[in-house]
Parts: C-alpha cells; sequence; structure tokens
C-alpha cells in the first residue's frame, strides 16, 4: 500500500479561478494527483466531478 493519496490544486473549471459555489469560492480544487480532467465531461463540468471539471475531487465525496 501506498498510503494516503496525493492531492494536488486544480483551477476550478466551472468558474476558471474567479471563484463559484462548486469551489467554496476559492477558485481552486483539491484533486488526486496527478490531476485529470473529469472522464464523464472531459472538463466541461457535470454531476460526476462535482461541477468542477476535474476527476477524483476531494471533498464533498469523502
Ligand atoms: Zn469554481
Ligand atoms: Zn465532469
Amino acid at each position: 500500500m501506498t498510503g494516503t493519496p496525493e492531492y494536488t490544486e486544480a483551477i476550478c473549471q466551472h468558474c476558471e479561478g474567479a471563484g463559484c459555489v462548486y469551489c467554496d469560492k476559492k477558485g481552486k480544487v483539491l484533486v488526486k494527483s496527478p490531476a485529470r480532467k473529469c472522464r464523464h465531461c472531459g472538463g466541461e463540468c457535470c454531476i460526476y466531478c462535482g461541477y468542477t471539471g476535474w476527476e477524483d475531487v476531494k471533498g464533498k465525496y469523502d
């Protein structure tokens, strides 16, 4: 086992860093490293990525 996964900051694709409800107004979200675009929407934002555009977003689903 490798222990806890590493997370990295990624610019929220919904607001492109401006801050919105999906990223808690930070403009960034923590995603599992290496950051990958959501496989469902390719970064266009959908329910699977919590509208952040990223795969494996930390937080809401933990
Ligand atoms: Zn945002
Ligand atoms: Zn998505």
